[in-house]
């Protein structure tokens, strides 16, 4: 194992076993030489594709505030519209 960004062998183990979403597995390390903390396996090219094809992701929410948004604008609906976008879109 190296670093990602120095390739320095000097790392610390700082969480085995972490599990950020679905069963992706990773390691994170911290480097000793340039500090730089990151997870292992670094790519992982399924996960991508994992959260983006269960319902209820993310982006299925922010494609349902645009068809929300749409709404309001295409009915002319000032007032609407105007609250929807001032709503707080935090999650
Ligand atoms: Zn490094």
């Amino acid at each position: 194992m190296k670093c990602v960004i120095c390739n320095s062998e000097k790392l610390n183990l700082i969480k085995s076993n972490y599990k950020p979403y679905l069963d992706y597995q990773y390691e994170i390390f911290d480097c000793q030489n340039c500090q730089a903390r990151f997870v292992s396996p670094f790519e992982n090219k399924n996960v991508h594709e994992d959260l983006h094809k269960f319902k209820g992701n993310i982006y299925d929410l922010e494609r349902e505030n645009l068809n929300k948004a749409k709404y309001f604008f295409n009915n002319k609906d000032i007032k609407g519209y105007r609250k929807f976008l001032s709503k707080d879109f935090r999650y």
